[in-house]
């Protein structure tokens, strides 16, 4: 069989046309679609089957049939009939179709219109105006999964109640209004299945239907335009898709909330592990959140190490219990592959449409700000939004500003804060202390600005900065004074694990050929940092080239014990929260002068810091704790200020 157009071009042709024309070596322009079927057989001298082909496809003939003789190359003659039908289309006649058979078969069948809609491809089914089925093949039975006998005779609406309402109840009354055939996809919930559909509205009335499944090729779209939408990663919906959801509960007129939840140590994670260690925890964490939320709420996650939750109000309900169940999820310990844990916290920040602001964009920074608020709080712990928030968020943007741009340019510098023994009254080292005189903000305190460092990743540059500026003071020192004593310098967790800072201090210290038996790094214990190789290895080499290294703020962290175990600690700062304490509570001083008897046995050196009564370095002596850094010394002071008193003038504490 083939199908021509009204030029006579061949637009169709089916297998069993193609395998005869080519085991019979007839040439292509027999078989192939763009053919010129006419030209063919004007060529080969068949006029009278041109013409009866041409009249049909003028509409000059229903049908025409002949019976001709063709002979095989290799001899013998097979006789064939020729059946030639017109395509009838809305109004005219839109080329032909060409049939063939051999006519020695026994079987030979009656070609009728209805065997070439029984041979096509796709499902077909003709209807009166009241949509009444006339016809259906056997592809369109088995498309819509029916039975000829059960729809044949009835209205399609009746057989297919679901359609109604649908998009086809749409468009096929524009084509039966306006005349016109229409085309288009729809997914038929009933068959789960999706359709291209073509509705032709037929000339003498009714419609015409074709149809064809096209449900494989839309879940490979759907699959392409999920990438889009989904979280490589983790899977859950990512930025994109959640802005939909919001959008969709806005257009709905919903009221919901929008919790932000960021992972508060994960940049430590990938540190302390690596970041195979980091993105199974993200995966973790989306699991369980997945888990934990269920329906309640869509779950999803913008970058890095944040997710956001978006969920729905419901009458009386609490949102603080949604954070905490949030909260529940970082409660144990993440698993890694080599069976390893981390413990991962979570700060949560709260914002609520309309009732905070009816922009999806600024929600969401709303919800970012109670975030950063919420991840003031060790631990896990959540927060919602408050409007005051935005003037801490807007000042944390602009230290974060001045921290990606050249911090000595605008203000920062560091002060230095003496040490001093007890006994001799001299000064034995100093500690250096960050300063930021921020061109907008004023006087910062380390306390802030340097957690935004840390957060906003540029801890390690501006660590970098500190040192050089402070080591060119130390070579100036010991070039005019003959500066000998010890500078102790702070370093945050993430620094310890991190060997390419590590790698660039010990550069710099031979740069500035800096003696490092007078450097001291503080470590504080203040935030959990569990066990690292990394960090044992960065301590192991400072250890090794004779920097001194210092456990800050003792005995107020978590791991005072592990640190002292774990690490190369040669110096304790007993925290000042113990010190206070001296001549007001016995329990406390009984705390401390365990504190130093343990620090002796373990043979490290020992330090009071926030040392301010004369009572409280009285008890400290009697207690065999002769250094001190406190205002009863001094409070930390400008560079050129400790140059006069300590340098210039050598000032000595007066001893009893
Ligand atoms: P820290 O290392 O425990 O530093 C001691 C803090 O106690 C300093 O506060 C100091 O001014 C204060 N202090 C000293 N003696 C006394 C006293 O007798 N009484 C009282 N009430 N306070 C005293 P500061 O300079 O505000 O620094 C706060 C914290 O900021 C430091 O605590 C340290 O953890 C951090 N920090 C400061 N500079 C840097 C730095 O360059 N890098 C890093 N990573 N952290 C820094
Ligand atoms: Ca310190
Ligand atoms: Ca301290």
């Amino acid at each position: 069989m083939i199908v021509i157009d009204e030029q006579g071009m061949i637009i169709r042709v089916n297998q069993a046309w193609i395998d005869f024309c080519v085991e019979n070596q007839a040439p292509e322009t027999t078989w192939k679609i763009g053919s010129d079927y006419y030209g063919h057989l004007d060529r080969h001298g068949k006029h009278s089957e041109l013409h009866a082909v041409k009249q049909v496809v003028n509409g000059e003939k229903i049908e025409h049939k002949q019976m001709y003789p063709f002979s095989f190359r290799a001899g013998g003659t097979q006789w064939f009939s020729a059946k030639i039908r017109p395509i009838q289309t809305i109004d005219r006649i839109g080329g032909a179709i060409v049939f063939l058979k051999p006519v020695s078969l026994h079987t030979v069948q009656p070609i009728t219109a209805e065997s070439v809609l029984e041979s096509m491809t796709e499902g077909f089914c003709l209807m009166d105006d009241q949509l009444k089925i006339n016809y259906i093949n056997e592809i369109g039975e088995q498309l819509l999964q029916v039975k000829r006998e059960d729809v044949v005779g009835r209205n399609l609406f009746a057989s297919f109640p679901e359609a109604e309402g649908t998009t086809f109840d749409k468009e096929y009354n524009r084509a039966m209004k306006e005349n016109v055939t229409v085309q288009f996809e729809e997914f038929f919930t009933p068959l789960n299945a999706w359709f291209n559909v073509k509705v032709c509205p037929l000339k003498r009335g009714g419609i015409a239907l074709y149809f064809q499944d096209i449900t494989d090729r839309k879940k490979t779209e759907e699959k392409l335009t999920e990438y889009a939408y989904i979280d490589y990663l983790t899977g859950l919906p990512n930025r994109r898709m959640m802005t939909h959801i919001a959008v969709s509960l806005r257009e709905e007129k919903k009221k919901f909330s929008v919790f932000y939840i960021n992972l508060d140590n994960l940049k430590f994670v990938n540190a302390l592990h690596n970041y195979n260690a980091g993105d199974k925890v993200l995966r973790s964490v989306a699991q369980k959140l997945k888990e934990l939320t269920g329906d309640k709420c869509k779950i999803g996650r913008l970058d890095g190490d944040e997710f956001v939750a978006i969920r729905q109000h419901k009458k009386g309900e609490r949102l603080e219990e949604f954070a905490e169940e949030l909260k529940t999820v970082f409660k144990k310990p993440f698993i890694l592959d080599d069976f390893q844990s981390v413990n991962v916290h979570v700060s949560i920040g709260i914002a609520c449409y309309p009732f905070n602001s009816e922009s999806l964009g600024e929600l969401v920074s709303f919800a970012e700000t109670a975030m950063y608020e919420a991840k003031k709080v060790r631990g896990s712990s959540y927060a919602f939004f408050r409007p005051k928030m935005n003037v801490e968020r807007d000042r944390r943007v602009k230290i974060e500003e001045g921290l990606m741009g050249n911090p000595s340019e605008s203000g920062f510098y560091f002060t230095v804060q003496p040490q001093v023994d007890g006994n001799s009254g001299e000064i034995v080292g100093i500690e250096v202390l960050s300063r930021w005189n921020h061109p907008k903000l004023g006087e910062l305190s380390p306390l802030e600005f340097i957690e935004v460092a840390e957060q906003s990743g540029t801890i390690a540059s501006l660590t970098n900065l500190l040192l050089k500026e402070v080591f060119t003071k130390i070579k100036d020192w010991e070039m005019r004074y003959g500066w000998s004593l010890r500078t102790a310098i702070n370093m945050t967790p993430s620094l310890l694990a991190n060997p390419a800072f590590f790698n660039g201090f010990f550069e710099l210290i031979d740069q500035y050929g800096i003696k490092p038996e007078l450097i001291e790094i503080e470590i504080t214990e203040q935030a959990e940092l569990t066990y690292s190789e990394i960090t044992l290895e960065n301590l192991l080499l400072c250890k090794s080239k004779g920097i001194s290294i210092a456990i800050d703020d003792f005995g107020t962290g978590y791991s005072m014990i592990a640190y002292l175990t774990h690490y190369p600690i040669n110096k304790i700062k007993v925290d000042r929260f113990f010190i206070q304490k001296i001549g007001q509570d016995n329990k406390s001083e009984a705390v401390l002068t365990s504190l130093i008897h343990f620090a002796k046995s373990i043979e490290c050196e020992l330090l009071a810091e926030g040392v301010e009564r004369p009572e409280e370095v009285a008890f400290l002596k009697e207690n065999d704790c002769s250094i001190y850094q406190g205002y009863l010394f001094d409070k930390p002071m400008k560079v050129t200020d400790f140059e006069v008193k300590y340098l210039q003038n050598k000032y000595r504490f007066p001893v009893e």
